[in-house]
C-alpha cells in the first residue's frame, strides 16, 4: 500500500484533532462551498483560534501527531477499537508544516496533540522532539501549545513545558467513576499528579525569572485542561464543583468543556445522543461567573434544579437572580461593585461604565440605558433615581418575560 501523503495526513490528523475543545469554538451551522458554490467553509480542520496571553486572537495549527493509539477511551473516535483512517506524522514533518504555514502567515502558531503510540513515554518524546526542532533548529518564536501525556515520565513533560507557551493535560471526565468507566486506561491520580507536577513547576520558573533574568521560561501562559460534558451521567453541578477544585487546586488558566459528540462505531456504553450544545455554552457561562463574577461554586449549584442541572432557556446568573429576589433590586447609584455585578444583563463592561457615570451625576434609567447593551433586562433588577420596579421582581412570571425568545436561543444552539 502506498504511503499517504503530506497532504493526506494533514487531512485526517488535523480531523482528528477537532474533538479537542482547548480552542473552545463552539459549533456552528455546517456550511461549505464545495462544488464552486458561494465562498468559504465552516467545516474546514486544521486552524482554530485561541487567545494568546496578551488577549491577541491568534490562529493555531490544530493537529495530532498520530490518531493511533493504544488506549480504549470510549468516548475517543481515535481509539484502539475505532475504525478509522489512521495517519502518523514524524516530528520533522509537524515542524515542517508548522513553518511553512507560517511563512505564508496562515498561522501564529501549533496546537500539538496525540494519540499514544507504543508507550505514553514514546510519544511525549515525539512530541518534545517536534517542538524541540522547531524552538532549537529553527528559533520558532510563535505560540505553541503542547498536551501533555499524564502517564508520562515527569522529566518529558517537564521539557514540553521548556519550549511550550502553554500545556495541558485532559481530566476528561468530571467524576472518577465516569474515567474509570469510559477511559479504563486512565488514572485520575495520575492525571491530577500531573497537573499539580506542572503547576509547581510554572510557579518555581516564575520565582526564578523574578530573581534571575535569564533562567528559562517554563509554560509561560500557564496550563488548561478540558473535560468532556454529556458522556456519562455527570451533572451540571458535578462539573462546576470538579472546576471549581481544578482552578483552585492547580491554578489553570481555563477549563474548557466539550459536549460529547456520538462517534461512528460508539460504545454501547456511550449516550446515543449528544447533549444539546446550549449545555456547553451554560457551563461556560457559570466558569465566568466564577472567574470574572465573584460566584462561588455553591452559588452557582444553587441555581441548578433538583437534579443539579442548570436551565437552558435562561442563563445561570438569571437563573441564580430568579431564585434570590431578595437580593434584587440593587440601586445602582449605591450598590457595591460586587452587587452590580449580579445584576442579570449587567456585564463587567457595563459595570465599570456605571461605577465611572456615578461618580459625576446621580443616574436615571436613561442614563443606565446609554451604558449598556440592553435596559429591558436589567429593569427589574435596579433602582435609580427615577425608576423603582415596584412588584416586578415578585411576578410570578418573570422568568417567561425575561427568557429570551426561542430565535435568540437558536443563536447560542448554533
Ligand atoms: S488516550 Fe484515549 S482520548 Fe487520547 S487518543 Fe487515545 S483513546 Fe483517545
Amino acid at each position: 500500500m502506498s504511503q499517504p501523503t503530506i497532504l493526506q495526513k494533514l487531512e485526517i490528523l488535523a480531523d482528528a484533532a477537532k474533538y479537542d475543545a482547548s480552542c473552545a469554538s463552539s459549533g456552528t451551522a455546517k456550511k461549505n462551498s464545495l462544488g464552486g458554490k458561494g465562498v468559504g467553509s465552516t467545516e474546514g480542520m486544521g486552524i482554530c483560534h485561541a487567545y494568546a496571553p496578551d488577549g491577541r486572537c491568534i490562529s493555531l495549527l490544530k493537529i495530532l501527531l498520530t490518531n493511533h493509539c493504544i488506549f480504549d477511551c470510549h468516548y475517543c473516535i481515535n481509539r484502539k477499537s475505532s475504525n478509522v483512517r489512521r495517519a502518523r506524522f514524524t516530528p520533522q514533518e509537524v515542524a515542517d508544516l508548522t513553518l511553512n504555514f507560517y511563512r505564508r502567515n496562515y498561522i501564529e502558531g501549533l496546537f500539538l496533540s496525540s494519540g499514544i503510540i507504543k508507550s505514553s513515554n514514546h510519544t511525549m518524546e515525539l512530541i518534545v522532539e517536534a517542538a524541540r526542532i522547531l524552538r532549537e533548529e529553527h528559533d520558532f518564536r510563535g505560540y505553541i501549545h503542547l498536551k501533555t501525556i499524564p502517564e508520562a515520565d515527569p522529566e518529558l513533560v517537564h521539557q514540553a513545558g521548556l519550549y511550550a507557551d502553554r500545556v495541558s493535560i485532559n481530566v476528561e471526565l468530571p467524576t472518577d467513576h465516569g474515567l474509570t468507566r469510559l477511559a479504563p486506561d486512565k488514572n485520575s491520580r495520575q492525571i491530577e499528579g500531573a497537573l499539580a507536577k506542572t503547576t509547581s513547576d510554572i510557579a518555581e520558573a516564575k520565582d526564578a525569572r523574578r530573581r534571575f533574568r535569564h533562567a528559562p521560561r517554563f509554560a509561560p501562559a500557564g496550563q488548561s485542561t478540558q473535560m468532556i460534558v454529556g458522556a456519562d451521567k455527570a451533572s451540571d453541578a458535578d462539573i462546576v464543583g470538579k472546576a471549581s477544585r481544578l482552578y483552585d487546586s492547580f491554578k489553570l488558566r481555563r477549563v474548557y468543556y466539550s459536549a460529547f459528540s456520538p462517534i461512528p462505531d460508539a460504545s454501547a456504553v456511550l449516550p446515543l445522543k449528544r447533549p444539546p450544545l446550549i449545555r456547553e455554552h451554560r457551563l461556560y457561562q457559570s466558569d465566568w461567573l466564577m472567574r470574572f463574577y465573584g460566584y462561588q461554586p455553591g452559588e452557582i449549584m444553587q441555581a441548578t434544579d433538583s437534579d443539579g442541572m442548570l436551565p437552558l432557556d435562561i442563563d445561570p446568573k438569571l437563573a441564580w437572580a430568579l431564585k434570590f429576589r431578595e437580593q434584587f433590586p440593587v440601586d445602582v447609584n449605591r450598590a457595591s461593585k460586587e452587587q452590580l455585578l449580579r445584576v442579570p444583563g449587567l456585564g463587567t463592561t457595563a459595570v465599570k461604565r456605571i461605577l465611572a457615570a456615578r461618580r459625576h451625576r446621580t443616574l436615571r434609567l436613561d442614563d443606565v440605558a446609554r451604558l449598556i447593551v440592553s435596559i429591558s433586562k436589567v429593569r427589574p433588577f435596579l433602582v435609580a433615581l427615577d425608576w423603582r420596579p415596584t412588584m416586578l421582581t415578585d411576578r410570578a412570571d418573570l422568568r417567561s418575560l425575561l427568557a429570551p425568545k426561542q430565535e435568540q436561543l437558536e443563536l447560542f444552539a448554533a
